[in-house]
Order: C-alpha cells, then structure tokens, then sequence
C-alpha cells in the first residue's frame, strides 16, 4: 500500500493504533495484566511506570479511538460515566455549564446532585433550538455538552453550529458520541472540542464491558484531561481495554447491520395502527432529518416508539418479547427494549421528563444484529399481545 494513503474507516478500525508483538508476533495486543513495570535505572523505563498512569493494552485502545474519531490524543476510562466525570474536572467553582435538556440521565445526575455542591451551575437547553442555546450563555460559561442523537428523543443538533457558537464565545464543547459513533458521525472534524464515549455500547458492542473515553485534538487539552484521568484513578483494566479494542475491529460491520435493521424495524413501526409516533434519525418524517442527512452517514442503530398505550400497556409490551431483551444498556449485538419512564430515566423528576417531551409511553428499541424480520414478528406478536 502506498505508504502516503490516508486508511479508511475499517482499516483504521482493524489496524490503528496497534502493531505485532514486538516478542513474539502476536497479532493481537496482549493483555498487560500488570500493576507495574521493572526500571533499568531509578526513572529509566519503557514509557511505563504504573498501570493507573499507563498500560500497553490501553494505549493500543487509546490510539485506535483517536484515530476512529479522527482525532490526535485518546484517554479511556473505566466507564462512559468516568469519562464525562473527567471533562467535568476542567471547571471550577462558580462556572456555569450548557447541557442539552434530554441528556443521559447519568451526566444529568453528575451535574445536577453532585457538581452543584461545589459551587457549578448547569442550564439546560433544548439544542435543536440554536437560539435559546445562545440565550444561555453567561460570562462564567465555561462548557458546552451535547449528545446527537439523544437519548431516548433521538434528536439530532447540528454540531458544527453548536461548536461555532461556543468557539466564537470561548467556551469548549464536548459531544457525546456514544448513539452515533464515529463510524457515523466525528464531532472533531465538525469542530467541537472534546468527544466522549460509553465504550459500554457500540464499540465494546457485545454487551460484555464497561467503559468509556475521551478523544481529543488539543495537546494543552489533553495533557489536563490526561492529568485528571491519573488523579482520579477511573482507568480501566488491560482486560476491559482487550475486550473494547476487540469490539472496535467490527464496528462498521456492525453498525452498517444496526442500521439497516433499524431502518426497516422504524419503516415497519411506522404504518402500525397501535404506534403514535416512530423516532428514527433514518427516517424522512424525522424533525431533524435534513441535518441527518447531512452530518451522519446513516440514521443509528436506536428507534424511539410512542405507543397508543396506557403506562401498564406500555410495560407489558416490554415484558412480552422473545427475541428483544428487556434491560438498560444498548448498541450490544443482541436487540434491547428499554421503558425510559421507569428504567434509564427514572432519575430525572417527572416534571421535567414530561417537559422535555418525554411520554410515559415511550419505549426504546436497542436493534441489534440479528434478522431483520425475526425483530419485526417479535415486535408484531409483542403489541398484539399487549395492547387490545
Ligand atoms: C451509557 C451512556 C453513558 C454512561 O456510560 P457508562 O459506561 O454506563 O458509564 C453516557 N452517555 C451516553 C449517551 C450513554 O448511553
């Protein structure tokens, strides 16, 4: 290969970030299964010193993210949760946070129960909505954080609007990737400055690991989140790292079947008489579609459904089905139902769950891998069965 070629995406997602063995020619990056690293001379060392600092397993990792979000500097952490935990260590007391207004219940509950005590403020904002976004700029705004699409909405904002508005007033974005993944969607190149991710969903994608990371452009940047992750200890193990880079070999493979199968289980929820509303970045009647259209490759592995069901009918839906699983989590191989009301998203008060638009009849589909139409006979007999 002509050594001045930029790889594609699923070169990259094979190869990145790794090399051979150099001691044996092991293709696959072993497991450093070691807490620390013997020293030629006292500070003389290969690079590695302790395993919370540095492990061979997570650099592999670390730089096969980076390269996949098109990015310079890769952190991973010992879940998405320690990740965004890390970009929030940037602030200080008294600064101020835009967040979107349906963001993981997790991130919500970091900002609201547990920041507000050291003194940070957080205003969230519907960010499809540019105008209110920039309405809640303060001089004290320090961090702009946004997930496209949401969760469980599935609305998309437009990254390269977002990240431009923060720019020009200083103030650093971080996208959370973890719906889209690179494979399609890149914040950095969008301009946002900060990327996260729950390693936990698509790029682990076998329901097996927990983890997360950051990836960056900006040395200064990153060297501070780097302190941070170091500090605060949340790194994951060599084992947990093995099992995301083992995961991010097959992710385009993966998300092109997520996706496909998402698609037709959204076409098909569509022109049912017991749904109110199908959520699907991939579908035309999506609000944001245009946008869709224009910053993701194709529209994710997760459909939203509003059912034409009471609270009790909603739940016995989720609890009828044979090939979905009921459970938190998504992105797995395997498809996920989830009832965001009392599941994922209970957490947040009911009051600004309804306000955010949040139906107590809303369930969430993880599509997984599987045959498309075996989801959609285990979807028809799951409604028939529950709703009369
Ligand atoms: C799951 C998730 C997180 C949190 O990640 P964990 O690995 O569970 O800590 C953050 N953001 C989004 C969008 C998620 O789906």
């Amino acid at each position: 290969m002509n050594s001045d070629r930029t790889p594609g995406f699923g070169t990259n997602a094979i190869h990145a970030g790794q090399s051979p063995d150099p001691s044996t020619g092991a293709i696959m990056t072993p497991v450093y299964m070691t807490s620390t690293y013997v020293q030629e001379a006292p500070g003389v060392n290969k690079g590695y010193d302790y395993s919370r600092s540095h492990n061979p397993t997570r650099t592999a990792l670390e730089g096969n993210l980076a390269a996949l979000e098109g990015g310079k500097h890769g952190l991973c952490f010992a879940s998405g949760m320690a990740a965004i935990h890390c970009v929030v260590n940037l602030l200080q007391s008294g600064d101020h946070v835009i967040a979107g207004n349906d963001l993981y219940g997790g991130t919500y509950r970091l900002l609201q129960t547990l920041y507000t005590k050291f003194g940070m403020e957080t205003t969230f904002v519907d960010m499809t909505d540019l105008a209110q976004l920039e309405a809640a700029f303060q001089s004290n705004t320090k961090l702009v954080m946004l997930e496209t699409p949401t969760n469980p909405l599935l609305r998309c904002c437009d990254l390269e609007a977002i990240a431009g508005i923060a720019k020009k007033k200083g103030v650093l974005t971080m996208a959370d990737n973890t719906f889209a993944t690179p494979y399609l969607q890149t914040p950095l190149a969008l301009g946002c400055d900060i990327v996260a991710h729950s390693t936990t969903k698509y790029l682990g994608g076998h329901s097996d690991v927990v983890g997360g990371a950051l990836i960056s452009n900006d040395l200064e940047l990153h060297q501070k989140l780097m302190h941070f992750q170091n500090t605060c200890g949340g790194t994951p193990g060599p084992m947990d790292a093995f099992l995301v880079l083992r995961g991010t070999k097959t992710l385009h493979v993966r998300m092109d079947r997520h996706c496909d199968n998402a698609m037709q289980v959204a076409e098909w929820l569509s022109t049912h008489d017991k749904v109110a509303r199908v959520i699907y970045p991939g579908l035309e009647s999506h609000e944001q579609h245009e946008l869709v259209k224009r910053q993701m490759r194709k529209g994710g592995g997760m459909v939203s459904v509003e059912l034409k069901a009471s609270v009790e009918q909603a739940k016995q839906v989720c609890s009828s089905f044979e090939v979905f699983s009921l459970a938190e989590s998504l992105g797995g191989v395997e498809s996920l139902v989830d009832h965001p009301a009392s599941m994922t998203h209970a957490s947040i008060p009911v009051a600004e769950r309804r306000a955010a638009g949040l139906e107590d009849g809303l369930i969430r589909l993880s599509v997984g891998i599987e045959d498309g139409d075996d989801l959609i006979a285990d979807l028809e007999q799951a409604i028939a069965r529950s709703i009369t």
